[in-house]
């Protein structure tokens, strides 16, 4: 383009070459849509030949996470979204519509509780909440226009891992879909797709990203849920970056290495914490998978512990309204994920102010160890 003026060269200045120099790396497509040179090509995209037109109807960034996620659960297809609420979001409308309704646990996470139960109401969805430790609440609570069983796979905070044959067992003598949220397991510890769910759901926000530095959900199921699933994404505007679906696809290359150190040290830290005088209760499941137990622990401050002592003791370990970085950090269930919770609803879940769930990272076991034990210590009335 030698033969044009510098305002024109300096907007088409951008590089040719579609091969990208053979990069290693998947490079970033950071662009909002996609050019055509001439209209046969553009038809061809609406053929299906032609892969990408705009960047909210698809990327190749989002897209390598959505199969990447798929790959790893044993799913047919998968789709990122701009958070793990945009994808919970995303799938409940793909299965639900004005009029259904939906059986919902009764112990998920702050946000999913909030949206299914306040949201939903105005896109004319009603939800039920029970025990889903209770295979007769759920039957009870399943009407004519039930369309769907909603749940997490290891719940939040008090890390139930859900039976989740019975759940698809119930789904399919009723003929209704099973959603489950998979963020606090991984598909590292457990595939609830390869258990007949049929929509398993993440906030990649949490391991599947691992560094906390990306807000992002990914979404998978069969090829043909998941086509109205990506039909939601596109029109909600609820689309991944192509930049954070990029670094998440970064954090999965490690999730292997770092779930298996999570996982070990997890356990080590429930185990030396049940032998603890100051802690009167810890919540961490058994038998999860062969793989581990996942890497929260959450426990309850025996009444001698001042629990803002324990929350300021805490040297490097933060205090983070989060969970699955590779740093072990501590949340507060009541001032945070729990927040907006009815005060009967905590209380029936077991959420008051001693309760502390542990986000285990890969450091030294040990170290973690002590940290806790010297941050107890010191809250000692
Ligand atoms: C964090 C979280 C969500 C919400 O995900 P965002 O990425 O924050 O939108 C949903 N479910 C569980 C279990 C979570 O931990």
């Amino acid at each position: 383009m030698r033969d044009v003026s510098f305002d024109t060269l300096a907007v088409h200045q951008s590089i040719k070459n579609k091969n990208h120099f053979t990069s290693k790396a998947t490079p970033i497509y950071q662009t909002s849509s996609f050019s055509f040179k001439n209209l046969y090509e553009l038809e061809s995209y609406f053929e299906g030949e032609t892969p990408y037109l705009y960047t909210r109807y698809g990327n190749p960034n989002t897209d390598e996470l959505g199969a990447a996620v798929a790959a790893l659960e044993g799913a047919d297809a998968g789709a990122a979204a701009s958070s793990g609420m945009s994808a919970i979001l995303a799938g409940i409308l793909a299965v639900a519509k004005n009029g259904d309704h939906i059986v919902a646990c009764d112990d998920l996470y702050g946000g999913t509780y909030h949206l299914l139960d306040a949201e939903l109401k105005n896109f004319g969805i009603n939800v039920t909440f029970v025990s889903f430790a209770n295979e007769q609440e759920i039957r009870d609570a399943i009407c004519d226009h039930t369309k769907l069983l909603y749940t997490e796979s290891i719940t939040n905070p008090f890390l139930r891992a859900e039976n989740i044959q019975m759940l698809v067992n119930l789904a399919k003598e009723f003929n209704i879909a099973t959603m489950v949220d998979n963020t606090f397991a991984t598909p590292y510890v457990l595939q609830p797709y390869k258990d007949g769910v049929d929509l398993v759901v993440h906030s990649a926000t949490k391991y599947l990203g691992g560094h906390s530095d990306v807000s992002a959900g990914v979404i998978v199921g069969s090829e043909d849920l998941m086509q109205s699933v990506c039909q939601k994404i596109i029109s909600l505007g609820a689309n991944l970056s192509p930049f954070e679906a990029w670094l998440t696809c970064r954090g999965i290359k490690t999730l292997a290495l770092r779930m298996e150190k999570q996982n070990k040290n997890a356990q080590f830290i429930a185990d030396e914490l049940k032998q603890n005088a100051y802690v009167q209760k810890v919540y961490f499941p058994e038998k999860v998978s062969k793989e581990g137990n996942g890497a929260i622990v959450t426990i309850e401050l025996s009444s001698q512990c001042d629990v803002h002592t324990f929350f300021a003791s805490l040297g490097w370990i933060k205090i983070v309204p989060s969970l699955g970085g590779v740093e072990t950090s501590v949340s507060y269930p009541l001032g945070t994920s729990h927040r907006t919770l009815p005060p009967e609803a905590q209380e029936k879940l077991g959420i008051n102010a001693r309760v502390i769930r542990i986000s285990i990272g890969i450091e030294n076991p040990k170290e973690i160890l002590n940290q806790l034990i010297t941050a107890i210590e010191t809250s000692l009335n």
